[in-house]
């Protein structure tokens, strides 16, 4: 049943063990039983998000520095956020998450989802406790039958798994990475057929990334990384909303349609990968040497936007090539 659906049953038609359906509700049943609940809390997305929006379901691969962001995407109403995480809150994650102290211990899944239901109700979340690379086949599809994946890992080998299950399973992907010290980061979003997550950065597929680069422990500012989540948000919602007459749609026509690389600058110490060709219209990429020459031109923040297409021989998107996913 969808929570479509149970809204549209009479109120005495609702049950605890269909409420369960809907993430465990924490609230009372006075609280929940009414429909107007649920239109209530969605009253001041009406015109900024379509109703379709609210069958969305969305999977979260790495809940750490994205936490908050996941939160105040629950607030956007989708139906379901699928969090996958195997890390423990620590002290150290606390200056840059939604965890709070006496979240230290618990797995970040769990401690996610109880603030999630505190921030919305009515959306379903379900948690894996595990490391995504290592499910069964029969796990990774219901796993991957979602309508967005958002890759909030830095990890270029979990990267690299998302690309090519996103490819595999036909849903797009926001990849979202934030630069040494918060000082600006990058937004990856993967579309069906259109350039994969390797024609974008290729970088993240050569050979000496074997070894797992993991900037988790990288610091950086809480208002930096949440800077740069909000335009991920952003961007997600608005390609979710492609097709729909909503401001978010509107916004996916005019403002993001065809891109699918943003770079963001924050500090005039930002290394950004593309200024030089946009200054010189080049293929060269940026170098040490150009930086006092570049911090003249740029005062942040800045955000770039790039379409970069399809790469015709990409080992992981070239159709011929397809079949190298199958087990
Ligand atoms: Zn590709």
């Amino acid at each position: 049943m969808t929570l479509q659906k149970l809204l549209s049953l009479p109120v005495n038609k609702w049950n605890n063990s269909i409420l369960e359906q809907f993430g465990g509700y924490k609230m009372t049943s006075e609280q929940i039983r009414h429909k107007e609940n649920f239109e209530c809390y969605r009253s001041r997305l009406n015109g900024v998000i379509s109703p379709s929006f609210s069958e969305k379901r969305i999977l979260v691969i790495g809940t750490g520095a994205g936490s908050i962001m996941c939160v105040n995407l629950s607030r956007q109403m989708p139906a379901k956020l699928t969090l996958v995480d195997f890390d423990e809150v620590e002290l150290h994650n606390l200056s840059r998450t939604v965890f709070g102290y006496s979240d230290i211990g618990k797995k970040k899944v769990d401690a996610l989802k109880e603030r999630i239901l505190d921030a919305n109700p009515f959306i379903s979340v379900e948690c894996i406790d595990c490391d995504v690379t290592k499910l069964d086949s029969k796990k990774m599809d219901s796993l991957f039958d979602v309508d967005m994946i958002i890759a909030g890992t830095d990890s270029a080998k979990a990267q690299r798994f998302i690309n090519e299950k996103s490819i595999y399973y036909q849903v797009p992907a926001i990849f979202i990475g934030i630069h040494r010290r918060g000082r600006g980061g990058r937004i990856v979003l993967v579309e069906p057929d259109q350039a994969c997550y390797r024609c974008i950065r290729p970088e993240r597929y050569e050979e000496e990334l074997e070894q797992e680069l993991d900037v988790d422990g990288e610091t950086g500012s809480l208002s930096s990384c949440q800077f740069i989540d909000t335009l991920a948000m952003d961007i997600l919602i608005s390609y979710l909303e492609k097709n729909e007459n909503s401001e978010f749609g509107d916004k996916w026509n005019q403002l993001y349609n065809n891109r699918n690389d943003f770079e963001i600058q924050l500090s005039h110490k930002s290394e950004l990968s593309y200024t030089w060709d946009v200054i010189h219209d080049s293929k060269q990429h940026v170098d040490e040497n150009h930086r006092s020459e570049l911090d003249g031109y740029f005062s942040a923040p800045r955000i770039f936007t790039y379409q970069v297409p399809k790469h015709e021989n990409c080992l992981c998107c070239n159709n011929d090539i397809i079949e190298i996913f199958s087990e």
